[in-house]
């Protein structure tokens, strides 16, 4: 089996991993391994922006997007981390701008930037434009400026290497195990420090965003070595994804106009988020679609309602609100080209002539690997670090999403939060010795991994994962009950059963063996399924992205507490409700107190 010495790994090219390379890089022996060739990571696809209070079209300042997050988060955010994202995203957006990022601009050739979802001013005031794109190709131009980067900086890359296990050393972490997918051979990787940065796990529900490689491999793997998963109930569904498909439509739409609709040609958020409609917070208009569709007010009384970008509904509603911008077809296409392109091939609906029919689709993971402010992976409420392990990005929870992520704040989250976590890595390696490495470390995977590859039994792998996507969908999405819940979990039990003691696997091979990998993320996936059930069963109460129909009303006096899953020796889950949610801005002003959210 081979051996890799460096002094820094990181686990992921999507742009939290690229971004803590980069800077790693610059003082410690750096590599990073991704099963992805780096630039198809899922940051590649993200569309609308990065949010910073840089204050060029409107004014801003980052008190006032720290209090957004805060607000968005439904008061579960760790306010001096929501205070950190955005004070640095300033500096990290002109950051990306200065290694080449090419931002979409202002006239007078400033960074252009527009409006989001839960994004205002002064305090929950009107929309404000903070949001800075590349058309609606923002993290692809990320992804590829920090992968160039990268490479200008010697980074070394393991591309189509499959972590599967992380080693570690008491309370210390000494690498990680990984195939070549290419040979099917084991390889270790010695170092000092190891981040994750693995992105998200939204296809454990059946309509998504996430692209395929979204199994949450980074989170099981070290749930599985002893780390507790923060948050897990809060999982955000993104209320504009292409019916049936899942494909996202980015918020960006609705920022540059765009309207919901449902049967009867209504505004339906007029009544949801009379302030500010369209663009309140994710799980707001989430909950407001469901409703409509609940009520029968579904186009044609199907699980859709429409979103109308066409320039007569938007200037239609432009001049009712007494705006006097208008919008064209050209400004339409030139703004959102990827998302025309999108309805166009996969729908055969030309957006900027007839409404995009659309539903809420699973998309992001608030909560994941919990982390301090500089990324070191914390093992329980006194936030005891595991010497050496990092995380960060989607991944991650620093927690500064709490309860549901605002539109635009992951992409500054990744570049934030990877730039702290690479920095603080590379200080650590720079002091750290090396631990040795135990005998055998691969030993354990080796055997999970031929134990699937020869698996015998009569159930195949897509079986269990239609199961498992289809029960989360029905029971654990935008509502939720006890009895809902409680049927989710005796499914996944039956499951995780037939995953461990009845999987059927057709390629016995070992160069590129997708049969045997994708059974492998089937397990991640299956484990964090049953993380977020059990932990959304206990939460009795509704927050952000956790709307509980038997406890409707947030619960401040019991449940502004974060929770703590720990896997148990026979694979059972244990909760702890004993973090405290940082409160310290509202120990300053009472602005960031928490309150009834209104939009
Ligand atoms: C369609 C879409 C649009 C979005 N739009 C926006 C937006 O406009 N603004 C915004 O702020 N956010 C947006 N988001 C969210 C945001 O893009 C993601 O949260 C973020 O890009 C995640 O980045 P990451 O670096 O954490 O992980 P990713 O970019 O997902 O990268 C994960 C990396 O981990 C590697 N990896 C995973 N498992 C393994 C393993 N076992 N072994 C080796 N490597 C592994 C992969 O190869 C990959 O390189 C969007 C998300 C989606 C899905």
């Amino acid at each position: 089996m081979q051996t890799h010495e460096f002094e820094a790994i990181i686990v992921g090219g999507g742009g939290a991993g690229l971004m803590a390379a980069l800077y790693a890089s610059r003082q410690v022996k750096t590599a990073v391994i991704s099963k992805l060739y780096p630039t198809r990571s899922h940051t590649g696809t993200a569309q609308g922006g990065i949010g910073a209070a840089l204050g060029n079209l409107d004014e801003d300042h980052p008190e006032w997007h720290a209090f957004d997050t805060v607000k968005g988060g439904d008061y579960l955010t760790d306010q001096n981390a929501a205070l950190v994202l955005a004070e640095e995203a300033v500096s990290a957006v002109i950051e990306l701008e200065h290694l080449g990022l090419p931002f979409d601009r202002t006239p007078d050739g400033r960074i252009s930037q527009r409006r989001f979802g839960g994004h205002t001013s002064n305090f929950g005031g009107q929309p404000v434009r903070r949001a800075c794109h590349a058309a609606d190709r923002t993290g692809h131009m990320i992804l590829q400026t920090l992968y160039q980067q990268c490479i200008k900086n010697n980074v070394k890359f393991f591309d189509e290497y499959h972590v599967v296990d992380v080693i570690r050393v008491g309370d210390q972490v000494a690498g990680v195990i990984a195939v070549n997918l290419d040979s099917g051979e084991l390889h270790i990787f010695h170092s000092k420090a190891v981040l994750f940065a693995t992105g998200g796990w939204g296809r454990v529900w059946e309509i998504t965003s996430n692209a395929h490689s979204l199994t949450g491999d980074g989170n099981s793997i070290v749930y599985r070595r002893g780390v507790p998963m923060q948050d897990m109930e809060f999982f955000q569904f993104h209320p504009t994804g292409i019916y049936r498909l899942g494909i996202l439509i980015t918020e960006g739409v609705r920022g540059e106009g765009g309207i919901l609709l449902n049967d009867r040609g209504e505004r339906f958020m007029e009544r949801y988020a009379p302030k500010i409609k369209d663009l309140a917070s994710r799980d707001v208009v989430s909950r407001a679609i469901h409703l409509e569709i609940q009520a029968g007010r579904g186009i044609k009384g199907k699980n859709y309602v429409y979103l109308d970008v066409t320039p007569e509904t938007v200037n239609r509603y432009l001049a009712e609100a007494g705006e006097t911008r208008r919008v064209t077809r050209e400004d339409i296409e030139s703004k959102l080209p990827d998302i025309l392109d999108f309805c166009r091939t996969y729908l055969g609906v030309d957006p900027v002539k007839e409404p995009m029919p659309i539903q809420p689709t699973a998309h992001y993971g608030m909560g994941g690997i919990p982390t301090d402010l500089d990324g070191l992976v914390v093992l329980d409420e006194k936030n005891t670090p595991l010497s050496g392990l990092y995380a960060a990005g989607e991944c991650a929870c620093v927690s500064v999403h709490g309860a549901n992520r605002l539109g635009t704040n992951s992409l500054t989250d990744l570049i934030v939060f990877g730039r702290r976590a690479g920095k603080h890595m590379a200080e650590y390696c720079k002091s750290a010795a090396v631990t040795p490495l135990p005998n055998n470390p691969a030993e354990e995977i080796e055997a999970e991994l031929e134990r699937i590859r020869t698996a015998n039994g009569k159930t195949k792998p897509y079986q269990i994962r239609n199961e498992m996507q289809q029960i989360m969908m029905k029971h654990v999405s935008v509502f939720r009950t006890a009895d809902g819940i409680q049927e989710a979990i005796n499914v996944l039990h039956h499951l995780q059963d037939q995953y461990h003691h009845d999987l059927m696997i057709d390629d016995r091979g070992k160069r590129f063996n997708s049969d045997m990998f994708e059974a492998w993320e089937l397990g991640s996936l299956l484990d964090l399924a049953e993380v977020t059930a059990v932990s959304a069963l206990a939460r009795q109460e509704s927050r952000g992205a956790h709307s509980r129909e038997d406890f409707s009303k947030r619960d401040d006096e019991k449940w502004l507490v974060h929770t703590l899953a720990y896997r148990e020796a026979d694979g059972s889950i244990r909760l702890a409700h004993n973090k405290p949610v940082d409160l310290s801005l509202a120990a300053k002003d009472e602005k960031f107190k928490p309150k009834e959210r209104v939009y």
